[in-house]
């Protein structure tokens, strides 16, 4: 059987409803894992739900709030009630907002950590009594560019996406001996409903990135769905702690 085959796995992807979320979904579900897909809007979550169900692959969706510790617990039950178990915990669900330093009040800082870094912690430790009882498993933070580099206009969505990537490690660390490897995803620039903006707004930005890009394009939110399939499988069992950029090399240019 391929090192990359996800059969018998079950997978939690947070916001994986929309976007980057529902491209790493598809390419799980597609590997042949279990999927639930995890996000408050549940139109968004039963559209995806769907369409996965539509692959032949063993899906549900389930309203859930990352910020809420009692929204983790509901979903990560809801999902071993389908599925006898969890083995692959994707905590994709984030949030971006634009401003100046010297511009952020307390409560969009706040807000803003909440979402896309303490949430992270909040399922990771909420899951791992799960992960150690199905033997170890596979934990995929998804991070950004701004993991890496600096932003003058998004300096809490940079210091949060950095926390994930040293969080990760951590995390790599405290769970090695239990048979966890955790690692983070680094997309580039991808077109999503979070990026749209940049292109209907903000075209000199919007330029400037493609053109700063090796690749001269934005990437699809497809194609970080293979770097998700190998963090998730066997093929990566000694792979732990790391950061794996996808995004046609705007990180090495
Ligand atoms: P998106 O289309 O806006 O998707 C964001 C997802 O996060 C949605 O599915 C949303 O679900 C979910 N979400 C937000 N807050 C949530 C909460 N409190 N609880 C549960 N779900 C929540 O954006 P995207 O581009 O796919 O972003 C996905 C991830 O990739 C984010 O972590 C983002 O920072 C990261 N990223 C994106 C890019 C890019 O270029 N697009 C680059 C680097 C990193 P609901 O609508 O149901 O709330």
């Amino acid at each position: 059987m391929s090192q990359f085959n996800l059969s018998g796995k079950t997978a939690i992807v947070t916001g994986g409803n929309g976007g980057i979320g529902r491209g790493i979904a598809l390419a799980l579900a597609e590997a042949g894992a279990n999927v639930c897909i995890a996000g408050r809007n549940e139109q968004k979550n039963e559209k995806v739900r769907i369409e996965i169900e539509g692959l032949g692959a063993s899906v549900i969706a389930q309203r859930c709030d990352v910020n809420d510790n009692t929204s983790i617990a509901e979903t990560i039950e809801a999902t071993i009630d389908a599925f006898g178990g969890l083995n692959i915990l994707v905590n994709n669900a984030g949030i971006v907002t634009l401003n100046s330093p010297e511009a952020i009040t307390d409560e969009e800082w706040m807000s803003l950590i909440d979402t896309n870094l303490n949430s992270v912690f909040r399922f990771c430790r909420a899951a791992h009594q799960s992960l150690l009882k199905a033997g170890g498993g596979k934990i995929i933070n998804i991070g950004s560019m701004y993991s890496i580099f600096g932003s003058p206009f998004a300096a809490s969505y940079a210091a949060s996406k950095g926390g994930v990537v040293q969080l990760s490690k951590s995390l790599a660390v405290s769970w090695a001996e239990d048979n966890i490897q955790v690692n983070a995803i680094l997309p580039g620039w991808i077109e999503t409903d979070m990026t749209a903006p940049l292109e209907t707004d903000m075209a000199e930005i919007h330029a400037a990135i493609i053109a700063r890009t090796p690749t001269r394009r934005f990437g699809q939110p497809e194609e970080i769905g293979g770097t998700a399939v190998y963090l998730a499988s066997s093929a990566s069992n000694f792979v732990t702690g790391q950061s794996i950029a996808v995004c046609g090399g705007y990180s090495i240019a």
